[in-house]
């Protein structure tokens, strides 16, 4: 049975005023696919016994909505390649507080999972996917099969999964010439969308990612040149600044952490699959959440003590960079995206 009040109500709040309501939790580093902009081509995975159990991800959970937070999203590696991760889904469901509760994926074990996953409580769900064509697919992720993924959105549709929001992070000679494709397979079903630029987060080898960078205002100008694009204000609470087409439900977002920086409005804090508390994507700054709780099993309040104690940490701002010196040298597999 899940415990569905947290014990404490003081809002998170760091050293800049910002109040932090939304958490990332990274369930596992592991992945079904190789995408070349978040992993070279032989990742180093960790070790079992580094990653933190479902039964300490969901007291985590548990202590962050008694903190105040009232999004998680679950992410990884590929949350459902973890075994078991459906209970985790149903305790963190049942939290009171808990207002958004979604996951972002890639999409490749939903025709499998998007039922019981809306039955467990799951509201939202991201499906990651940059591009329409098969074999670019399965160039870009390196393994992974289009077909499959396609097949997963239409089963999530199905299972009544809605405002489902696609994420294609954009490069160029890579995907570019996907970009009205996305764009008209999203505006068809309902859907959301969010173009990505490229974050250098750990080292690539097989390709340089500032030729291959693509900055939203680039996205901008080609979908312009076809469809009337208006700004909105709408927010979904993430970083994504959203545009709309007229006569169209969907929402057309641009996370743009190199061009438009949006540090001022941050209100998230990232859990690594290894217990590490990130308090910022761009910087190493990071709680041991996973020494607390296993110093102190099954304990809600010392997890909450040592995230008062070091939510100061959190910087004001990334430092994201085209120089040539990587500052961050964790892939996004591992920072959990
Ligand atoms: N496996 C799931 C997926 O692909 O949706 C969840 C984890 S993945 C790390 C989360 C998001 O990070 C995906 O939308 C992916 O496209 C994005 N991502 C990965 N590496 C990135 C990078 N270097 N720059 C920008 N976005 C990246
Ligand atoms: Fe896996 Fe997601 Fe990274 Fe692709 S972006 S390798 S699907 S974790």
């Amino acid at each position: 049975m899940a415990e569905t009040s947290p014990p404490n109500h003081n809002e998170l709040r760091d050293s800049f005023g910002r109040s932090i309501t939304y958490l990332r939790m990274s369930v596992t580093d592991r992945c079904d696919f190789r995408c070349r902009y978040c992993m070279d081509e032989t990742p180093q995975f960790l070790p079992r016994a580094k990653v933190l159990s479902l039964e300490e991800l969901a007291l985590v959970g548990r202590a962050f909505v008694g903190m105040g937070v009232n999004k998680i999203r679950l992410t990884g590696g590929e949350p459902l390649v973890r075994r078991d991760v459906l209970w985790l889904v149903e305790q963190l469901g049942a939290l009171d507080g808990l207002k958004d509760f979604a996951m972002t994926t890639n999409g490749s074990q939903l025709t499998r999972v998007a039922q019981p996953l809306k039955a467990a409580g799951l509201q939202r769900l991201n499906v990651s996917l940059d591009t329409l064509d098969a074999a670019n697919f399965r160039d870009l992720t390196r393994v992974g099969v289009l077909e499959k993924v396609l097949a997963g959105i239409d089963s999530a549709l199905a299972a009544g999964f809605r405002r489902i929001k696609i994420n294609a992070v954009m490069m160029k000679g890579f995907n570019d010439h996907q970009i009205l494709p996305l764009l008209a397979y999203v505006l068809e079903r309902n859907m959301d969308i969010s173009f990505i630029e490229e974050m250098p987060l750990g080292v690539v080898h097989d390709h340089d990612r500032k030729t291959a960078f693509m900055s939203s205002r680039e996205i901008r100008e080609k979908i312009a040149a076809h469809y009337e694009l208006l700004a909105t204000t709408a927010s979904t609470g993430g970083p994504s600044r959203y545009w709309q087409i007229p006569g169209h439900a969907s929402r057309i977002g641009f996370i743009s952490p190199h061009s438009e920086n949006f540090c001022a409005q941050c209100n998230r804090v990232r859990l690594t699959a290894e217990g590490k508390l990130l308090l910022c994507l761009g910087h190493e700054h990071a709680i041991d959440l996973r020494a607390v709780t296993r110093e102190h099993p099954g304990s809600v309040t010392a997890i909450q003590q040592a995230v008062y104690a070091g939510i100061h940490h959190k910087p004001e701002r990334h430092e994201f960079s085209h120089e040539p010196e990587v500052k961050v040298l964790r892939y996004m597999h591992h920072t959990g995206g």
